[in-house]
């Protein structure tokens, strides 16, 4: 272990292991097959790099797609490890410069597809080299019950038979349990170890708002995070187009990405914005697979996303360097018939398990619950308390009505009016004394719950609502979302139970709280240095073809940006600074530094 400390210390300049990461690496160095789940950002990747350094021998490590066995490889030669990949990008010539490094085993770590591992003629070329260990990237691939299924990855089946004495580690950020036994069984590996990470991502920090001008809310965000790197997901290729013009038009330096779109167009936009061209993508779920930039600093949910699980994955894209980063879901109704509609092809049975996810999404959206304890408790896993400033609820939501069961009362009271035969929005119309046409010539003006709560707004009331729906007192019945009365609803109506009502803060309150806990990490950090370090690393990416944050991540500039050393010697202690990295950087870095404290001074 401590060997892999100094490893640690000397290729990446981390002066420890993250969670997990030691027992993860021990099973490494002992040959004790391992199945490591840790959320994304939780340092997977170093689990099989550094081991592999130590070990004798090449490591294979199996990657989906080309793109992150490139950025993977790219990172590691920038820190001076001996790594390359063998695929179908290759000229000739870079395919034998990479087999002669395999041959005079000077090879410590070699990235490959599935396809292409399990080749005959492959096998036979790799049964020649002295191997250390296989180490299966992104293995949920291999489980149907995943969300990313590959059939190529299930021929990774052979395997074990094929290099029966080399050890198989398999790393996944997949939470569920079943998708971890399906791993372990499909890769034929029998009793292998089970790492399991705490799934709680303690650096995002996440809200969920109904949709009410929608574009207003997305700039909300952006103008939180200038020049910064974030994701805006859409459920509809048309909401991409429309949304990504409209910031265009507001000057955002934004660019589209998704399935319509041609291939060419779609890799130039997703290369622009890993390397820092454009500051924002819009796209559908199909951008992200692949995406190991550490900096997303925002991902806005314009938009409710398929599942918890997607969601998890999706916003999970946001502060992979562990920097905080915010992640916001706009939601609406209407959202789940767009993906009932979205889903109208699929078969009977296909439906219905999205749709019961879809409704498991709703409920989180509208839940009154820690957003982090109700992520964590979804994948099965405890959350003690809550995470006090990490959420819209523990950060925004403090008041609690004290009218809360009085307020309960009248919506379901008038629920029960409208013989439980119309919708959220109606209900909270009436209930606010609406002078709305449909609800005139209805004569709901007529009824005595009308105008009940009209010293509150609509949208509050709405929200109220939504709180009810949240904890069970009622439930929205099929495609026309109306609402009925559940059990806990008429125990509320009978007073035996209170139910909890929040009031959401003032809006500018809230939004100064999310700007604080956005900006802790930016404590001490000169910004301006910060900002003149970035566009240095621009520049060498530029130069070196690789994506800005290989050259450093943004915590490692923040700590310059920090520290502000201005010798080899201070600029080698700091965080994620290595030997290599120090030795091709370091003059050049702390050269700026130097000028800009020159300039201040
Ligand atoms: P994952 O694959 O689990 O999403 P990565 O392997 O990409 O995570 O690591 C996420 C980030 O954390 C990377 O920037 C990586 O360099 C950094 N990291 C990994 N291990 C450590 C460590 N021990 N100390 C500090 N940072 C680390």
């Amino acid at each position: 272990m401590k060997n892999l400390l100094t490893i640690l210390k000397k290729y990446w300049g981390y002066d420890r292991f993250l969670a997990y990461q030691k027992e993860a690496m021990g099973c490494v160095l002992e040959g004790r097959e391992s199945v490591v789940v840790l959320p994304t950002g939780g340092g997977k990747s170093l689990c099989f790099q550094a081991p592999a350094l130590v070990l004798d021998g090449m490591a294979v490590v199996v990657s989906p797609l080309i793109s992150l066995m490139k950025d993977q490889v790219d990172a590691l030669i920038a820190n001076g490890i001996p790594a390359g990949y063998i695929n179908s990008s290759m000229t000739s010539v870079e395919r034998r410069a990479v087999d002669s490094r395999i041959r005079d085993g000077s090879l410590k770590l070699l990235y490959i597809s599935p396809e292409r591992l399990v080749m005959d003629s492959f096998i036979e070329y790799l049964k020649r080299v002295k191997l250390s260990f296989v180490a299966i990237d992104e293995a949920h691939c291999i489980s149907a019950w995943g969300h990313d299924f590959r059939p190529e990855y299930r021929k990774l089946k052979t395997l074990k038979e094929e290099f029966p004495g080399i050890a198989i580690h398999a790393y996944t950020a997949t939470a569920t349990e079943p998708v971890r036994e399906d791993i372990a069984s499909e890769l034929n590996i029998g009793t292998p170890e089970f790492i399991v990470g705490f799934f709680d991502r303690p650096n995002l920090i996440y809200s969920v708002k109904r949709v009410d001008k929608r574009l207003n809310q997305v700039i909300e965000v952006l103008e939180r995070h200038p020049g910064e790197s974030g994701i805006i997901y859409c459920i509809r290729r048309a909401d991409v187009d429309t949304v990504c013009s409209q910031l265009i038009e507001k000057g955002y330096n934004a660019l589209p990405y998704h399935a319509g779109m041609n291939t060419a167009d779609r890799t130039r936009n997703q290369e622009r914005f890993i390397r820092e061209r454009t500051d924002i993508i819009v796209a559908t779920i199909a951008f992200g697979m692949g995406i190991d930039k550490s900096n997303v600093r925002f991902i806005v949910h314009s938009g409710m996303p398929k599942s918890i699980e997607h969601y998890q994955q999706e916003s999970g894209r946001a502060g992979r360097d562990g920097l905080e980063a915010e992640c916001l879901l706009i939601f609406s109704d209407a959202d789940l018939g767009t993906w009932s509609y979205i889903l109208k092809d699929q078969s009977a049975e296909v439906k219905d398990i999205t749709m019961k996810k879809l409704y498991r999404m709703y409920d989180y959206c509208v839940g009154l619950e820690c957003r982090h304890k109700a992520l964590v408790n979804y994948f099965g896993q405890e959350y003690d308390s809550t995470c006090e400033n990490s959420c819209d609820i523990c950060l925004e939501n403090v008041e609690v009505s004290s009218d809360a069961l009085q307020i309960a009362q009248k919506i379901l009271s008038n629920v029960k009016r409208l013989n439980e035969y119309f919708g959220a929005d109606h209900n909270a119309k009436v209930l606010t004394g609406s002078k709305d046409k449909r609800l005139l010539k209805l004569r709901h003006d007529q009824i005595s719950t009308y105008g009940l709560l009209k010293d509150y707004s609509y949208r509050q009331v709405r929200i109220w609502i939504d709180q009810l729906l949240g904890q069970g007192c009622l439930v929205k019945v099929e495609e026309f979302g109306t609402l009925k009365i559940e059990e806990a609803g008429w125990q509320v109506l009978r007073g035996e139970i209170i139910p909890k009502l929040l009031e959401p803060p003032k809006p500018r309150e809230a939004q100064k709280k999310i700007k604080r806990a956005v900006a802790q990490s930016w404590e001490d950090v000169d910004t301006k240095l910060f900002e003149r370090l970035r566009s240095l690393r621009i520049i060498l990416a530029e130069k070196r073809h690789v994506p800005a944050y290989i050259i450093f991540s943004d915590n490692a500039l923040r700590d310059m940006a920090r520290r502000k050393p201005e010798t080899m010697d201070e600029f080698l202690m700091g965080y994620g600074v290595g030997e290599i990295k120090a030795q091709t950087f370091g003059e050049i870095f702390t050269k700026e530094i130097r000028d800009y404290l020159e300039e201040i001074r």
